[in-house]
């Protein structure tokens, strides 16, 4: 405990240009999405990045209709799909046969381009950003932030988007905060060649899905279950050779500019056990530092836009009262989150089964029951809009 008067001498060491303003943590995808809604409403925000630039690795994402809507909403989803792939079909193969297909309304597109269009509202919008300011600490009872940087302020609200490593969840839920390896390690590239629709293969321990981003390039991820934590770091470079040891020979010449590929990434994919916390005294939960999941539903990034939308929104109606906010934001949100959670769980385990006999059963399933359209509508078909006009109205 630090003495009195060390306290205070700390504390005026905070400045006070945000004491009114919601300190938005990270300008990933729910960051930026709180923020185009607050800067809308007119409500005080900034948001602070730890790097010096909003860089991504050469990695696509998809967006199912349940992520276009809050696109829409923002006014970003023309301009998006504009640079984008709109494939109308998904097509699972298993031993290099189809065995259905699905139509579908995504958009594929890259990290990059989805990232460009959410920072460009935002500052169209007169959006304040700060770069190079890496949150290290918190003190959640005075609503103070410390940055490597050496600057400190002081707060009106602090909404945690930092993603799944989340510091703000380090500092102020020490026991429940660290992610855990959740034994798939997924390989990642953006390849030089067209293709219109969307590609699963299923193998034994693992699958590949691949996806235009644009009209000339593609993206190309592979999982596999894996033990080996040692081989598990957070985001790493891989090479061809190891990944040719993991794949069959029909993915491999089918997909042959893998090989000349520099960019080639490997991830450890990490989760947290269950969804438990999403706001806490002065600080809410977005995105991945709330909830992170296994990307086999491909909806973590679409999650993390319905989350700034509905929490950006609440906190524009209740806006003197916070507290409100944060609890109908965990009234809306915890059930479906919790719900993708554990669903993307097990999708995982379908797309990785080893078992030849549970093999058959998934893939007669697939083929001869509407399955897939069941799974997916309920998460695809959620609206934010609806569901904030509900409540607000
Ligand atoms: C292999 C893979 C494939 C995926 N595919 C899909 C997909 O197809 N569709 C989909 O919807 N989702 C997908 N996802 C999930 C999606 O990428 C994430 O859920 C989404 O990016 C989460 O957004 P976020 O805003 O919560 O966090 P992030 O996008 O991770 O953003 C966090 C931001 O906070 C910043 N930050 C971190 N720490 C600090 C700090 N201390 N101080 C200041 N700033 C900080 C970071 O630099 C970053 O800018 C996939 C994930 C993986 C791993």
């Amino acid at each position: 405990m630090l003495p009195f008067f060390l306290f205070i001498k700390m504390h005026n060491n905070f400045v006070s240009i945000y004491k009114n303003h919601i300190a938005i943590i990270g300008a990933g995808i729910s960051g930026l999405t709180l923020g185009i809604v607050l800067k809308k409403e007119k409500i005080p925000c900034v948001i602070f990045e730890k790097f010096s630039s909003i860089s991504e690795y050469g990695a696509g994402i998809s967006i199912s209709r349940n992520g276009q809507k809050v696109l829409k909403e923002l006014k970003v989803l023309d301009e998006l799909k504009l640079v984008s792939g709109n494939p109308k079909k998904a097509n699972f193969i298993y031993a290099n046969n189809e065995i259905t297909s699905l139509d579908i309304d995504h958009i594929t597109t890259s990290r990059k381009a989805l990232h460009k269009v959410l920072l460009e509202k935002y500052l169209s919008a007169n959006g304040e950003i700060n770069f190079n300011f890496e949150l290290t600490d918190i003190d959640i009872n005075n609503k103070l932030l410390s940055f490597s940087n050496n600057k400190n302020f002081n707060v009106g609200h602090i909404a945690a988007c930092d993603g799944i490593k989340s510091i703000c969840r380090k500092s102020v839920l020490e026991n429940k905060s660290k992610p855990s390896y959740s034994g798939y390690s997924v390989w990642r590239s953006i390849i030089n060649e067209k293709q219109n629709e969307v590609e699963f293969h299923l193998g034994p321990c693992f699958h590949v899905v691949t996806y235009p981003i644009n009209s000339s390039k593609m993206s190309f991820v592979a999982a596999f279950k894996s033990h080996k934590a040692s081989i598990e770091s957070w985001k790493s470079k891989g090479s061809f050779n190891d990944l040719q040891k993991l794949l069959p020979k029909y993915i491999l010449e089918k997909y042959s500019s893998l090989k000349n590929n520099d960019e080639l990434y490997k991830w450890g994919v990490y989760i947290r056990e269950d969804v438990d916390t999403l706001y806490m005294k002065n600080i809410t939960f977005l995105g991945d530092a709330a909830h992170p999941i296994v990307p086999f539903m491909g909806q973590g990034g679409c999650l993390a836009l319905e989350d700034g939308y509905i929490f950006g929104n609440l906190v524009a109606k209740y806006k003197n009262d916070i507290k409100k906010s944060q609890l109908l934001y965990k009234d809306l949100r915890f059930n479906r989150v919790k719900k993708i959670h554990r669903e993307s769980l097990k999708q995982g385990k379908l797309n990785h089964l080893k078992n030849p006999v549970l093999i058959f059963i998934r893939n007669s399933l697939m083929k001869y029951t509407n399955i897939i359209h069941i799974m997916t509508k309920k998460i695809w078909d959620y609206d934010s809009k609806d569901i904030i006009n509900k409540v607000i109205n």
